[in-house]
């Protein structure tokens, strides 16, 4: 009798014990709690930080970082090491792009699963190069070129071509450096202009080097909203008025003859849309954007928006933040005025990236 009592006994505190331990590991027990903290880059390196504030009551398999240059994070890198909890950990990636916007989540793993931090993203900046001065002493013909680290002078020929003020275009037959012909714009007795001479302190970030848009200093001044530096707007920002919808825009002085042609298409055009045939403007139920200076989605942790740049518009907004499929959808007006305006006035198109309200110049 008292055997088969502390058999039972025995029984019952290992069945106590096994719940226990079952009830702990299924239940107290979660995936880690892991936050992304900050990058900072230095030239093509960027170091990445991430934090692990509770293990989830087991022990922490697999650590590091997912990163790339989309959100779809085709990078990783596993650290070692233990992990300290509530200590940030780092690692370094290298070999990055100047202008190239990188995405990174922390993560860690232990047996219960995988666990991410927010997705955060960094935008390497682009080194400024400023272009030579160049000086033109008439009476000897010499020009002196100085790009900062180079100076060269050297007797030349000019011609001028047209009125020099109103094209600021001089060809140069003997230049003193290739940087010269490269630049031909810069070859102006007025070196006060350009970015290089903006106030860094009021607008110390700069922009990505846009094509011939160029680029800019500018500030964040909150919300994903800058504020670009004024003189770069005043020289380089134009007002023009939209053939058809007959509306005043603020565009980049280099995209305006771009714009005026494809509403010129849309004023002009038709399509044919179930069986009749309709005024491409009628497909025009709103239009915004234009000239505003933000980061992409007013989110100041992505990049610059082409409409920092005045190089972008987006039509029907309403319905249209996301992937027209045309097979699906050909009578999509978007769609439409993609195909018979905007793509041939030069126009790219940001539907491939879900954004099918979105058009704007790329060059
Ligand atoms: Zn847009």
């Amino acid at each position: 009798m008292s055997k088969r009592f502390s058999l039972s006994v025995v029984i019952s505190i290992l069945i106590l014990l096994i719940s226990v331990f079952t009830v702990k590991s299924v239940y107290l027990t979660a995936e880690p709690a892991v936050d992304t903290v900050q990058a900072h880059t230095k030239e093509s390196k960027a170091t990445l930080e991430g934090v692990i504030h509770n293990t989830g009551g087991k022990n922490i398999i697999r650590y590091g970082f997912k990163w790339g240059t989309s959100q779809e994070l085709d990078e990783e890198k596993i650290l070692s090491g233990t992990v300290d909890v509530n200590k940030p950990f780092s690692t370094t990636i290298t070999g990055l792009e100047e202008g190239i916007t990188y995405y990174y989540r922390a993560f860690a793993v232990n047996a219960k699963g995988t666990a991410y931090g927010d997705i955060k993203s960094f935008t390497v900046p682009v080194k400024y190069n400023p272009p030579p001065v160049v000086t033109i002493t008439s009476p000897g013909k010499k020009a002196t070129a100085n790009d900062g680290a180079k100076k060269e002078q050297k007797t030349i020929t000019i011609t001028v071509k047209d009125d020099l003020k109103k094209t600021n275009q001089v060809a140069v037959s003997n230049p003193a450096t290739n940087k010269i012909a490269a630049a031909p714009n810069r070859i102006l007795s007025t070196p006060s202009r350009g970015s290089s001479y903006t106030n860094k302190s009021k607008y110390p970030r700069l922009s990505k080097y846009n094509g011939s848009f160029e680029q800019f200093y500018y500030r964040d001044i909150g919300g994903g909203a800058i504020e670009i530096d004024p003189q770069w707007v005043a020289e380089n920002i134009v007002t023009i008025k939209l053939p058809g919808l007959n509306q005043y825009v603020q565009v980049h002085k280099n995209a305006k003859d771009n714009f005026i042609q494809a509403f010129t298409y849309i004023k002009n055009g038709t399509a044919i849309i179930n069986g009749r045939q309709v005024p491409l403007l009628s497909l025009i139920k709103t239009m915004d954007g234009t000239f505003v200076p933000r980061h992409v989605n007013w989110n100041s942790a992505k990049g610059l928006s082409n409409h920092s740049w005045g190089i972008a518009i987006d039509i029907n907004a309403a319905n249209h933040f996301r992937y027209i499929n045309p097979n699906r959808e050909p009578d999509d007006p978007n769609y439409i005025l993609w195909v018979k305006a905007f793509k041939p006035a030069g126009f790219s198109w940001g539907n491939s990236y879900g954004d099918a309200m979105h058009y704007e110049l790329v060059k």
